[in-house]
């Protein structure tokens, strides 16, 4: 399902905070991105005393107003892809996977993964295209949760994460960021955006946000968010300065928000104080990437690796044409954005 029908669906992405603490009782994991599937599952769990929670992409559900009003849907559960057989290990609740980044499930917790669409796993209960979540309800019920609440955090200590700033959102505030920037209250926009994945440099993403000017605005989408979506990076004129445009579907959003902002300054995307910063890996980020070159986007940095289909051909005319340079380190980095 792309952005378009989620929002002709479900309604319009609203700013929304989203605790990080998981209530006592059964609850339910979701990961994933299907928003179609978490609807079907709060159905037919409401009245159930049984708690939703999201897991990775399925965060930006929290935002979209027919889902959010399913006072069952409480919270998110932990962080990226990379990280579920930490996060599930032992956990008192079932995990329904829809289509996703995977890691394949340990033993200390196979028995409660159930999948759906095309995310299948050996051993694991498929619900089919019926969408009876019942033996998902069942194995919630038999866990029984946690005996009591779970105050949990992201991964820079924070207990609540925002979600929702989608294009409309952000837009709808135009006048104040046009008005920010012209005043010089916001000196620069930076996009901080992509896949997330296990090998080590990837704290590069939560430096470079960390170091982030004060008069400087974050966006941000799709999972490599877990690394500092739990900051608290304080307001410009009203405005949060990190702000989670959604999935990484909702990449579309990002460029219209680009586009937008070069209408009411009355110049390219490119002449603004714009700055893609994305973090790699070999799978949605393909699109992305390939989107953001097709539109001409120059000078975005790329990182912790550079894709696989870069030969050093294409990647000379990448350098040449259109500024593309890999990660180095955040303060290099954002000195030179800001230049830019
Ligand atoms: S944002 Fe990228 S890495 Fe994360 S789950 Fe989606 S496709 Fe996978």
């Amino acid at each position: 399902m792309d952005i378009t029908s989620n929002t002709e669906t479900y309604g319009t992405p609203e700013p929304t905070a989203v605790t990080l603490t998981v209530e006592k009782g059964p609850f339910i994991v979701v990961t994933g991105h299907d928003l179609k599937d978490l609807q079907l599952l709060l159905e037919q769990t409401e009245g159930k005393g049984i708690n939703i929670y999201t897991h990775g992409e399925m965060l930006p559900a929290h935002a979209y107003p027919l889902l959010k009003k399913f006072s069952h849907l409480k919270g998110n559960f932990g962080t990226a892809w990379q990280n579920q057989q930490k996060e599930f290990d032992h956990l008192p609740a079932p995990i329904l996977y829809t289509t996703n980044c995977l890691m394949p499930p340990k033993s200390s917790y196979a028995d409660r993964v159930f999948t759906t669409e095309v995310v299948a796993f050996p051993g694991a209960v498929h619900i089919d295209e019926k969408k009876d979540f019942t033996p998902v309800i069942e194995k919630a019920l038999e866990l029984g949760g946690y005996k009591e609440e779970q105050i949990r955090t992201g991964i820079n200590g924070g207990t609540k994460v925002t979600t929702g700033f989608g294009h409309a959102a952000i837009l709808s505030h135009a006048d104040t960021v046009v008005e920010a920037v012209k005043s010089g209250a916001i000196r620069h926009f930076f996009l901080v955006a992509g896949c997330d994945g296990a090998k080590p440099g990837r704290n590069y993403y939560t430096e470079f946000v960390k170091q982030t000017p004060s008069d400087s605005i974050v966006l941000t989408l799709a999972c490599g968010k877990f690394r500092f979506n739990d900051l608290d990076l304080g307001e410009i004129g009203g405005l949060p300065r990190l702000m989670d445009m959604g999935q990484c579907n909702d990449a579309y959003g990002a460029i219209q928000v680009a586009v937008a902002l070069a209408d009411a300054f009355g110049c390219s995307v490119n002449e603004l104080p714009l700055s893609f910063v994305l973090s790699w890996y070999e799978q949605k980020a393909v699109c992305i990437l390939l989107t953001l070159l097709h539109l001409g986007i120059k000078n975005i940095r790329l990182g912790p690796s550079l894709p696989a289909f870069l030969s050093p051909n294409i990647l000379n005319y990448l350098v040449e044409n259109y500024g593309i340079a890999p990660i180095t380190t955040p303060e290099e980095d954002i000195k030179a954005l800001m230049k830019q």
